[in-house]
């Protein structure tokens, strides 16, 4: 399964570090990368620096057309899962996108926003789905979607060409450094 995220209505420097944050949890809990509808080279910077360091093989593309994503997405088989306390609740339809993702080559975009969303993005999702119906955050709701949907397999994920791995303690730090 290929999960990728549509981060919208991103504001040059307001939203810098909550963007950031979610392609960072993107990146962490299994997807494979960002489309950011908004031209903010300073947020692919800092997330490629931490895919060099930590490993994988996360992308990050700026200054996408997020109409024209999401039609292509869906004429080449794809489906869009919007994140909005609007929606349906995740645990009513959870069961349903974990079919869709069992399914050969399935791609899945997850749209989160900042501000008001567009209205076409409800109509153009295939579920608009609510990590609760209370307003909270788009990182959060990001997390919790992406583990509901691969029921914690995610978290263990090996990244490969990582620099630095970290090995897994009780108490205390410990790091593998590449040589
Ligand atoms: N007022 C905005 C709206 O009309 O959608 C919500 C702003 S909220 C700070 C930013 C983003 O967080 C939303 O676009 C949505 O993706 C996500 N979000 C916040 N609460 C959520 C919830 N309960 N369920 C799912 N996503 C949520």
């Amino acid at each position: 399964m290929e999960i990728v995220v549509l981060r919208l209505g991103h504001r040059l420097e307001r939203d810098k570090r909550i963007t950031t944050h979610v392609g960072l949890v993107g990146r962490a809990l299994g997807a494979s990368g960002m489309l950011l509808a908004s031209d903010d080279k300073g947020i692919e910077r800092s997330i490629k620096e931490v895919t060099k360091w930590w490993g994988g093989d996360f992308f990050v593309q700026t200054g996408v057309k997020w109409r024209e994503e999401l039609k292509k997405w869906k004429q080449e088989g794809g489906k869009v899962c919007h994140l909005t306390m609007y929606g349906e609740n995740i645990l009513d339809v959870i069961d349903e996108i974990r079919e869709e993702a069992k399914k050969e080559k399935a791609r899945i975009m997850v749209v989160v926003g900042a501000e008001k969303v567009p209205y076409d993005i409800f109509d153009a999702a295939d579920w608009n789905i609510a990590v609760g119906n209370q307003p909270h955050s788009e990182i959060a709701a990001l997390a919790l979607f992406l583990d509901y949907l691969q029921q914690g397999e995610e978290l263990k994920t090996k990244f490969e060409h990582a620099e630095i791995e970290i090995v897994p303690k009780r108490k205390g730090k410990e790091v593998k450094i590449r040589e």
